[in-house]
Protein backbone atom coordinates (compact mmCIF):
# COMPACT_ATOMS: atom_id res chain seq x y z
CA UNK A 1 0.00 0.00 0.00
CA UNK A 2 1.41 3.18 -1.08
CA UNK A 3 0.87 6.69 1.79
CA UNK A 4 1.51 8.95 -1.37
CA UNK A 5 -1.10 7.74 -3.09
CA UNK A 6 -3.74 8.89 -0.65
CA UNK A 7 -5.54 11.90 -1.85
CA UNK A 8 -6.49 10.30 -5.12
CA UNK A 9 -9.87 11.48 -3.78
CA UNK A 10 -9.41 14.49 -5.01
CA UNK A 11 -9.21 13.03 -8.40
CA UNK A 12 -12.01 11.00 -8.14
CA UNK A 13 -10.15 7.70 -8.04
CA UNK A 14 -10.47 6.99 -4.35
CA UNK A 15 -10.72 3.20 -5.58
CA UNK A 16 -7.06 3.20 -6.47
CA UNK A 17 -5.84 4.64 -3.34
CA UNK A 18 -4.69 1.58 -1.95
CA UNK A 19 -3.00 0.29 -4.96
CA UNK A 20 0.21 -2.13 -4.56
CA UNK A 21 2.47 -0.37 -7.19
CA UNK A 22 5.03 -3.23 -7.59
CA UNK A 23 2.78 -6.12 -5.97
CA UNK A 24 0.70 -6.75 -9.18
CA UNK A 25 2.99 -8.93 -11.35
CA UNK A 26 3.26 -12.43 -10.33
CA UNK A 27 1.78 -12.42 -13.54
CA UNK A 28 20.79 12.36 2.65
CA UNK A 29 20.08 14.67 -0.27
CA UNK A 30 22.64 17.35 -1.59
CA UNK A 31 21.51 20.93 -1.08
CA UNK A 32 20.72 22.86 -4.36
CA UNK A 33 22.83 24.91 -5.02
CA UNK A 34 21.94 28.96 -4.62
CA UNK A 35 22.33 30.98 -7.41
CA UNK A 36 24.07 34.36 -6.31
CA UNK A 37 22.75 36.38 -9.51
CA UNK A 38 20.50 39.49 -8.98
CA UNK A 39 16.90 38.21 -8.50
CA UNK A 40 16.26 40.30 -11.71
CA UNK A 41 18.51 38.54 -13.90
CA UNK A 42 17.17 34.90 -13.48
CA UNK A 43 14.47 33.94 -15.84
CA UNK A 44 10.70 33.37 -14.71
CA UNK A 45 9.11 30.19 -14.67
CA UNK A 46 6.69 31.30 -17.19
CA UNK A 47 9.06 32.97 -19.54
CA UNK A 48 10.76 29.09 -19.62
CA UNK A 49 7.94 27.52 -20.57
CA UNK A 50 5.61 27.06 -24.06
CA UNK A 51 2.39 25.35 -25.31
CA UNK A 52 2.60 22.21 -27.31
CA UNK A 53 -0.76 20.59 -28.90
CA UNK A 54 -0.68 16.83 -28.63
CA UNK A 55 -3.53 14.07 -29.83
CA UNK A 56 -3.93 11.68 -26.46
CA UNK A 57 -3.59 7.80 -27.66
CA UNK A 58 -6.24 7.10 -24.69
CA UNK A 59 -9.16 9.32 -26.29
CA UNK A 60 -8.15 10.60 -29.66
CA UNK A 61 -9.01 14.77 -28.31
CA UNK A 62 -5.74 17.25 -28.85
CA UNK A 63 -5.37 18.92 -26.00
CA UNK A 64 -2.58 21.65 -24.64
CA UNK A 65 -0.10 20.96 -22.75
CA UNK A 66 3.27 23.15 -21.17
CA UNK A 67 6.71 21.97 -22.03
CA UNK A 68 10.13 23.70 -20.82
CA UNK A 69 12.24 25.01 -23.31
CA UNK A 70 14.96 23.04 -23.57
CA UNK A 71 18.24 24.40 -23.72
CA UNK A 72 17.09 27.79 -22.52
CA UNK A 73 17.67 26.73 -18.70
CA UNK A 74 20.59 26.81 -17.16
CA UNK A 75 22.08 23.85 -15.67
CA UNK A 76 23.38 24.57 -12.02
CA UNK A 77 23.96 21.32 -11.14
CA UNK A 78 22.78 17.84 -10.33
CA UNK A 79 21.76 15.79 -7.27
CA UNK A 80 23.84 12.55 -6.54
CA UNK A 81 20.34 10.47 -7.82
CA UNK A 82 20.43 12.53 -11.24
CA UNK A 83 18.10 15.17 -10.65
CA UNK A 84 18.36 18.59 -12.45
CA UNK A 85 18.91 21.86 -10.70
CA UNK A 86 17.95 24.46 -13.09
CA UNK A 87 17.99 28.22 -12.68
CA UNK A 88 14.40 29.71 -12.58
CA UNK A 89 12.34 26.73 -13.08
CA UNK A 90 11.89 23.38 -11.58
CA UNK A 91 12.02 21.34 -15.17
CA UNK A 92 10.08 18.18 -12.90
CA UNK A 93 6.97 19.72 -12.49
CA UNK A 94 6.65 19.56 -16.65
CA UNK A 95 7.76 15.88 -17.04
CA UNK A 96 4.08 14.13 -17.08
CA UNK A 97 1.79 14.72 -19.69
CA UNK A 98 -1.98 14.76 -19.06
CA UNK A 99 -4.69 14.88 -21.41
CA UNK A 100 -6.95 17.20 -19.58
CA UNK A 101 -10.33 15.21 -21.18
CA UNK A 102 -9.21 11.37 -19.95
CA UNK A 103 -7.32 11.87 -17.71
CA UNK A 104 -4.41 9.22 -19.44
CA UNK A 105 -0.66 10.44 -18.10
CA UNK A 106 2.29 9.47 -18.49
CA UNK A 107 6.05 10.59 -18.37
CA UNK A 108 6.89 11.87 -22.02
CA UNK A 109 9.09 8.73 -23.19
CA UNK A 110 6.06 6.25 -22.41
CA UNK A 111 3.35 8.91 -23.68
CA UNK A 112 2.47 8.25 -27.20
CA UNK A 113 2.25 4.19 -26.71
CA UNK A 114 -0.35 2.33 -25.59
CA UNK A 115 -1.77 -1.08 -27.14
CA UNK A 116 -5.54 -1.78 -27.45
CA UNK A 117 -5.62 -3.63 -24.01
CA UNK A 118 -4.27 -1.10 -22.10
CA UNK A 119 -6.22 1.64 -23.44
CA UNK A 120 -8.90 -0.04 -22.33
CA UNK A 121 -8.03 -0.61 -19.06
CA UNK A 122 -7.17 2.71 -18.59
CA UNK A 123 -10.81 3.92 -19.98
CA UNK A 124 -12.23 1.44 -17.74
CA UNK A 125 -10.43 2.15 -14.39
CA UNK A 126 -9.70 5.91 -15.05
CA UNK A 127 -10.92 7.75 -17.41
CA UNK A 128 -14.31 6.83 -16.47
CA UNK A 129 -13.86 8.16 -12.85
CA UNK A 130 -11.48 10.92 -13.17
CA UNK A 131 -12.58 13.97 -12.58
CA UNK A 132 -10.06 16.74 -13.63
CA UNK A 133 -9.75 20.30 -12.43
CA UNK A 134 -8.81 22.92 -14.48
CA UNK A 135 -5.22 24.56 -13.75
CA UNK A 136 -5.06 28.25 -12.62
CA UNK A 137 -1.88 30.56 -13.84
CA UNK A 138 0.44 29.91 -16.20
CA UNK A 139 2.53 27.70 -14.21
CA UNK A 140 2.06 24.50 -12.54
CA UNK A 141 2.28 24.89 -8.72
CA UNK A 142 3.95 21.95 -6.76
CA UNK A 143 0.55 20.86 -5.57
CA UNK A 144 -0.73 20.82 -8.78
CA UNK A 145 2.60 19.02 -10.33
CA UNK A 146 2.41 16.66 -7.44
CA UNK A 147 -1.08 16.09 -8.65
CA UNK A 148 -0.13 14.84 -12.23
CA UNK A 149 2.86 12.37 -10.64
CA UNK A 150 -0.06 10.60 -8.57
CA UNK A 151 -2.46 10.01 -11.76
CA UNK A 152 0.75 9.04 -13.96
CA UNK A 153 1.69 6.43 -11.14
CA UNK A 154 -1.81 4.87 -11.17
CA UNK A 155 -2.15 4.90 -15.04
CA UNK A 156 1.17 3.11 -15.04
CA UNK A 157 -0.24 0.62 -12.44
CA UNK A 158 -3.63 0.37 -14.11
CA UNK A 159 -1.83 -0.84 -17.74
CA UNK A 160 0.42 -2.90 -16.35
CA UNK A 161 3.46 -1.00 -16.99
CA UNK A 162 6.85 -2.67 -16.40
CA UNK A 163 8.60 -1.99 -13.25
CA UNK A 164 11.44 0.37 -15.27
CA UNK A 165 8.30 2.76 -15.76
CA UNK A 166 6.84 2.65 -12.72
CA UNK A 167 10.25 3.14 -10.75
CA UNK A 168 11.43 6.02 -13.29
CA UNK A 169 7.82 7.72 -11.86
CA UNK A 170 8.64 6.66 -8.26
CA UNK A 171 12.18 8.64 -9.07
CA UNK A 172 10.94 11.75 -11.10
CA UNK A 173 8.06 11.76 -7.88
CA UNK A 174 10.73 12.02 -5.26
CA UNK A 175 12.67 14.81 -7.56
CA UNK A 176 9.74 16.54 -7.21
CA UNK A 177 8.98 16.34 -3.62
CA UNK A 178 12.88 17.22 -3.22
CA UNK A 179 12.42 20.32 -4.50
CA UNK A 180 9.02 21.22 -2.50
CA UNK A 181 10.47 20.76 0.47
CA UNK A 182 13.39 22.72 -0.81
CA UNK A 183 11.35 25.57 -1.85
CA UNK A 184 9.68 25.64 1.46
CA UNK A 185 12.97 24.56 3.50
CA UNK A 186 13.89 28.29 2.15
CA UNK A 187 11.00 30.52 3.21
CA UNK A 188 11.06 32.96 5.82
CA UNK A 189 8.56 31.05 8.17
CA UNK A 190 8.82 27.29 7.51
CA UNK A 191 6.28 25.00 8.45
CA UNK A 192 8.37 22.17 10.12
CA UNK A 193 4.93 19.98 9.84
CA UNK A 194 5.03 20.20 6.28
CA UNK A 195 8.49 19.50 5.37
CA UNK A 196 8.34 16.15 7.00
CA UNK A 197 5.26 15.42 5.57
CA UNK A 198 7.50 16.22 2.29
CA UNK A 199 11.12 14.45 3.64
CA UNK A 200 8.34 11.30 4.41
CA UNK A 201 6.75 11.30 1.03
CA UNK A 202 10.47 11.64 -1.00
CA UNK A 203 11.85 8.79 1.03
CA UNK A 204 8.46 6.63 0.41
CA UNK A 205 9.39 7.20 -3.41
CA UNK A 206 13.05 6.76 -3.02
CA UNK A 207 12.47 3.44 -1.42
CA UNK A 208 9.61 2.69 -4.29
CA UNK A 209 11.91 3.82 -6.96
CA UNK A 210 14.89 1.36 -5.99
CA UNK A 211 12.76 -1.60 -5.39
CA UNK A 212 11.52 -1.23 -8.81
CA UNK A 213 14.92 -0.56 -10.41
CA UNK A 214 15.66 -3.95 -8.72
CA UNK A 215 13.87 -5.91 -9.92
CA UNK A 216 13.98 -4.19 -13.55
CA UNK A 217 17.32 -4.70 -13.00
CA UNK A 218 16.67 -8.54 -12.72
CA UNK A 219 13.89 -8.75 -15.19
CA UNK A 220 14.38 -5.94 -18.32
CA UNK A 221 16.48 -6.10 -21.06
CA UNK A 222 18.62 -2.98 -21.73
CA UNK A 223 18.34 -0.44 -22.09
CA UNK A 224 16.33 0.32 -19.31
CA UNK A 225 14.57 4.01 -19.26
CA UNK A 226 16.98 4.83 -21.60
CA UNK A 227 20.22 3.45 -18.93
CA UNK A 228 22.94 1.44 -20.09
CA UNK A 229 24.20 -1.12 -17.31
CA UNK A 230 26.26 1.19 -16.02
CA UNK A 231 24.34 3.77 -15.65
CA UNK A 232 21.33 1.97 -14.40
CA UNK A 233 23.78 0.11 -11.31
CA UNK A 234 25.28 4.18 -10.48
CA UNK A 235 21.69 5.03 -10.06
CA UNK A 236 21.26 1.88 -7.79
CA UNK A 237 23.83 2.81 -5.92
CA UNK A 238 22.79 6.26 -5.49
CA UNK A 239 19.12 5.04 -4.17
CA UNK A 240 20.37 2.77 -2.26
CA UNK A 241 22.40 4.84 -0.41
CA UNK A 242 19.45 7.46 0.09
CA UNK A 243 17.65 4.59 1.25
CA UNK A 244 20.29 3.74 3.60
CA UNK A 245 20.68 0.16 2.28
CA UNK A 246 24.30 0.91 2.81
CA UNK A 247 25.87 -3.01 1.71
CA UNK A 248 23.90 -2.49 -1.35
CA UNK A 249 25.36 0.59 -2.29
CA UNK A 250 28.60 -0.46 -1.39
CA UNK A 251 28.22 -3.30 -3.45
CA UNK A 252 27.51 -1.83 -6.37
CA UNK A 253 29.85 0.99 -6.16
CA UNK A 254 32.53 -1.57 -6.18
CA UNK A 255 31.03 -3.68 -8.81
CA UNK A 256 31.66 0.14 -10.72
CA UNK A 257 34.85 0.98 -9.43
CA UNK A 258 36.69 -2.87 -10.57
CA UNK A 259 34.66 -2.82 -13.63
CA UNK A 260 37.38 -2.84 -16.86
CA UNK A 261 33.73 -1.02 -19.09
CA UNK A 262 32.29 1.22 -16.93
CA UNK A 263 33.50 5.13 -18.02
CA UNK A 264 35.67 7.53 -16.43
CA UNK A 265 32.62 9.88 -15.34
CA UNK A 266 30.13 7.60 -14.25
CA UNK A 267 33.27 5.68 -11.89
CA UNK A 268 34.39 9.64 -10.47
CA UNK A 269 30.56 9.99 -9.13
CA UNK A 270 30.48 6.51 -7.75
CA UNK A 271 33.69 7.52 -5.84
CA UNK A 272 31.70 10.10 -4.78
CA UNK A 273 29.19 7.97 -3.16
CA UNK A 274 32.03 6.04 -1.69
CA UNK A 275 33.29 8.71 0.26
CA UNK A 276 29.57 9.83 1.55
CA UNK A 277 28.95 6.38 2.34
CA UNK A 278 32.42 6.04 4.17
CA UNK A 279 31.04 9.43 6.37
CA UNK A 280 27.77 7.75 7.05
CA UNK A 281 28.91 4.91 8.54
CA UNK A 282 30.89 6.52 10.47
CA UNK A 283 28.22 8.87 12.01
CA UNK A 284 26.32 5.23 12.20
ZN1 LIG B 1 -7.37 11.63 -23.49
Amino acid sequence: MAAFLTGLKDLGLECLENTDIFGEKKQEVKQSEKTEKPVADIPKEEDLLYEKTLECPCCGKRFRTKVYKTGKAKLLSTDMDLRPVYEGIDVTKYDVIQCEYCGYAALPKYFPYLTQAQRKLIQENICQKVQLKPYEGGVYSYDEALQRYKLSLVNAVVKHAKNSEKAFVCLKTAWLVRGYRLEQEGMEKVDAAKVEELQSMENENLQNAYQGFVEARKTETFPICGMDVYSLDYLLAALAYEVKAYDDAARLVSGLLTSTSANRRIKDKALMIKEQLQAARKAE
